[in-house]
C-alpha cells in the first residue's frame, strides 16, 4: 500500500507544520555553495571535500502511529500518508561540489536533483549501492532549476524510462526535460515526501521531506558548512529576504537528518541546528 502509483502521486494533503524547539546560538561562517550559472557549471567556488558516502539507514522511529508494515491498519483516524509510507533509506551521490539524492522504499526509488550533465553514471552508482537499478526509479524531483541540479535530467528520464519528474511551479518553465515536469510545492506528497516550498534561491525553490524517517533534503534553501548548517549563498539567491523566510519556515518541521546540494549532510540533530541558524538570520 506504500508503492505510489503514477495515477495517484499528486495527492493534496492538508499540511501540517511541526514546532521544533531549539535556542542553542552557533556561529557559523563561510559559505559554500552553488555554482548555479547555467553555463560555467565546472566552475566549483569552493569544491566541498569529498569524504565518505553516508548511507544512514533510517532510523525507524516511528513518530505517527503509521503502519509497520505493508498490511494496513484499521485506525479509524488514517495516519498521514507521508508517515504511513514508512521512512526512505536514502544515499548521496556525490559528486564532488554539488550532490544528488536517491532515496528508496520497498524496491522503489526517488532521485532528488540530478546534477551537472554527466552525472547520470554516479547517481545509477548510488541506486546500486542501495540495490536498485534504473527501472525502480519511479520519481525525479529537482529542488529548483539550476544547472548543477537539473544538468543530467534528460539523461536521467532517458535511463529511468518510468519516472515521473517534479519541480516548483516557478521554476518549471526553466528545466529542460524530454517529459512534462510537473509543477508541485507545498500541499503536495511525491512516493510520501512532503514537498515544502522554499523560494528565494529561486522563485521555484522546493525542499523534500520525509517526516516518518526525519530527513530533509535541503537543496539549496540552505547549505553544509563546517559541520554545520548556514542559510542560502547570497552569492547565487537573488532574493535573500524570501530565501531566509524559507529557513525559518523549515526551521518549523522536525527532521533529525538534513542533506544539501552544497556541504556535507547533517546526520544528527539537524531541526535543532536549523532552529539555531534562524536565530541569527
Ligand atoms: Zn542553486
Amino acid at each position: 500500500m506504500s508503492r505510489y502509483n503514477p495515477m495517484n502521486r499528486r495527492a493534496f494533503l492538508s499540511h501540517l507544520g511541526r514546532g521544533t524547539i531549539a535556542v542553542a546560538v552557533v556561529g557559523i561562517t563561510a559559505a559554500a555553495c552553488s555554482a548555479e550559472s547555467a553555463e560555467t557549471t565546472t566552475s566549483a567556488p569552493i569544491p566541498t571535500p569529498a569524504t565518505d558516502t553516508p548511507n544512514a539507514p533510517p532510523t525507524t522511529t516511528s513518530k505517527a502511529p503509521g503502519p509497520t508494515g505493508e498490511s494496513t491498519t484499521t485506525s479509524s483516524t488514517p495516519p498521514a500518508p507521508n508517515d504511513a509510507a514508512g521512512a526512505v533509506t536514502w544515499e548521496r551521490a556525490n559528486l564532488g561540489f554539488v550532490s544528488a539524492y536517491v532515496l528508496a522504499r520497498a524496491g522503489e526509488a526517488v532521485i532528488v536533483d540530478t546534477g551537472v550533465s554527466g552525472s547520470e553514471s554516479s547517481i545509477g552508482d548510488s541506486l546500486g549501492v542501495l540495490g536498485l537499478g534504473w527501472g525502480d526509479v519511479s520519481h525525479v524531483i529537482l529542488t529548483h532549476r539550476h544547472n548543477d541540479h537539473q544538468g543530467s535530467l534528460p539523461a536521467v528520464l532517458g535511463l529511468a524510462t518510468e519516472a515521473a519528474a517534479y519541480a516548483g511551479a516557478a521554476d518549471v518553465p526553466a528545466i529542460v526535460s524530454p517529459r512534462e515536469v510537473m509543477a508541485v510545492g507545498d500541499g503536495d506528497v511525491v512516493f510520501g515526501l512532503q514537498i515544502i516550498d522554499t523560494p528565494g534561491h529561486t522563485p521555484g525553490h522546493i525542499a523534500v521531506l520525509d517526516s516518518a524517517g526525519g530527513l530533509l533534503v535541503a537543496g539549496d534553501s540552505m547549505n553544509g558548512s563546517n559541520g554545520g548548517v548556514i542559510g542560502a549563498n547570497p552569492q547565487f539567491s537573488p532574493d535573500m529576504s524570501t530565501a531566509n523566510e524559507s529557513v525559518k519556515k523549515l526551521a518549523t518541521f522536525a527532521f533529525e537528518t538534513v542533506v544539501f546540494g552544497h556541504g556535507e549532510p547533517i546526520e544528527v540533530g539537524a531541526s535543532s541546528l536549523v532552529a539555531a541558524l534562524v536565530a541569527t538570520l
